[in-house]
């Protein structure tokens, strides 16, 4: 970070790349205060860590579950969200799986999921903020270079087309995917990127055509169990029921397996389909021995190479006095609140409001 970060006057043109939730709400801020605001992203749709895989009869989530709020701007944000309807509470009923069999578990904290699916949530806030005259959205956009002229800033795409100029570019990508693009044009941006280290999560999912078995003294509604000693399972940590999320309990029993770190990093280069069966057979393992699966219609998994920081950033973004800024859940903890703050208050920051 060169020197405190100067406001953009009104009207300045923003590039952010990346339109999972910090680049949302990043771009939220900016073009609702007089900035133009164009997104990127290289995935079909927004939401990125957030995105929902669909298939022909359920829809799973195969990111983030559900989150938690604690801070204030946040929470105000997630009752929005609630009123707008793309926001749900879940889940309730909640289980810890260890080698003492399965127990209730209630931390106390609420939590939200997308309705009916985790991307609506992002969906909805990119639809709020494309509806902005001064802001759009590309997908499909991988961007693979940054070009710095006396114009501003040019984006090249992976099909070679530049977009541009703009006055201030915002990568909100996980660090190792930010790093080669500011890497020619920041030393202590680059650095910073290196220092972000991630840790990777596979995600598997079964789709069947019946009902869990029962699990005795277990509520036959249970939406989310987390696997709470290693002993036990060495390759599940969490397993959510996805028909048990609001608007979602017309679908069949789908189920998102989300494999321990350690385990998905020692995995990392296997097939999703040898992971798949892997995480199915670990998912046995916690059923009683008697239990029998309904049939399978459908398994995967998802690789997630970056799917959360494995330390803790001081700052909630950070910026060059050249017009490049980072942000996402990198620079704070890891979670669907953070990349929120980090986006929400480099937006803040760069329209003048609050400087970290
Ligand atoms: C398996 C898993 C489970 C999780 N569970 C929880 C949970 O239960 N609760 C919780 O709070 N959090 C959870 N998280 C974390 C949460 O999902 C993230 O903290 C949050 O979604 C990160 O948002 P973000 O906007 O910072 O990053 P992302 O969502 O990763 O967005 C970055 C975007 O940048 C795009 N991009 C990258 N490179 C480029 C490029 N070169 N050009 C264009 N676009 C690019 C990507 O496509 C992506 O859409 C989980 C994450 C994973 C992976």
């Amino acid at each position: 970070m060169a020197k405190p970060l100067s406001s953009l006057p009104a009207h300045h043109s923003v590039a952010i790349i990346g339109a999972g939730i910090a680049g949302l709400a990043c771009g939220q801020v900016l073009a609702s205060n007089g900035a133009s605001v164009t997104l990127f992203d290289k995935a079909r749709g927004p939401g990125g860590r957030m995105s929902s895989k669909r298939r022909p009869s359920a829809t799973l989530d195969l990111g983030a579950q559900a989150f938690s709020v604690r801070d204030a701007d946040f929470q105000r944000a997630v009752d929005e969200w609630l009123t707008a309807g793309c926001l749900a509470a879940w889940p309730t009923c909640t289980y810890q799986a260890s080698s003492r069999g399965w127990q209730a578990h209630d931390d106390g904290q609420k939590r939200y999921t997308g309705a009916p699916r985790m991307s609506a949530l992002t969906r909805h806030m990119a639809d709020s903020l494309t509806a902005m005259p001064n802001a759009e959205l590309h997908t499909g956009t991988p961007i693979v270079a940054l070009e710095h002229s006396p114009n501003g800033w040019r984006l090249l795409a992976a099909d070679e087309t530049r977009h541009g100029p703009y006055d201030q570019i915002v990568i909100s990508a996980p660090p190792p995917q930010a790093h080669p693009l500011v890497k020619p044009w920041d030393d202590a941006l680059a650095a910073a990127c290196l220092t972000q280290e991630q840790r990777a999560c596979w995600a598997g999912w079964a789709i069947f055509d019946g009902p869990l078995p029962a699990i005795p003294g277990v509520d036959p509604q249970w939406q989310m169990a987390r696997l709470a000693d290693p002993l036990l399972n060495l390759t599940l940590n969490i397993v959510s029921r996805n028909q048990t999320k609001p608007g979602r309990n017309a679908q069949p029993e789908g189920v998102s397996l989300l494999a321990q770190l350690d385990w998905s990093e020692a995995h990392l280069e296997q097939s999703a389909d040898a992971v798949a069966q892997q995480l199915l057979s670990a998912f046995k393992r916690i059923l009683p021995s008697s239990a029998e699966l309904p049939p399978l219609v459908e398994i995967g998994a998802q690789r997630w190479r970056y799917a959360q920081p494995s330390t803790r950033c001081e700052h909630d973004y950070l910026y060059s006095a050249n017009g490049l800024a980072l942000c996402g859940d990198s620079f704070r903890d890891g979670r669907v609140e953070d990349a929120w703050l980090s986006g929400h208050r480099l937006g803040e920051a760069l329209i003048g409001r609050s400087v970290q």
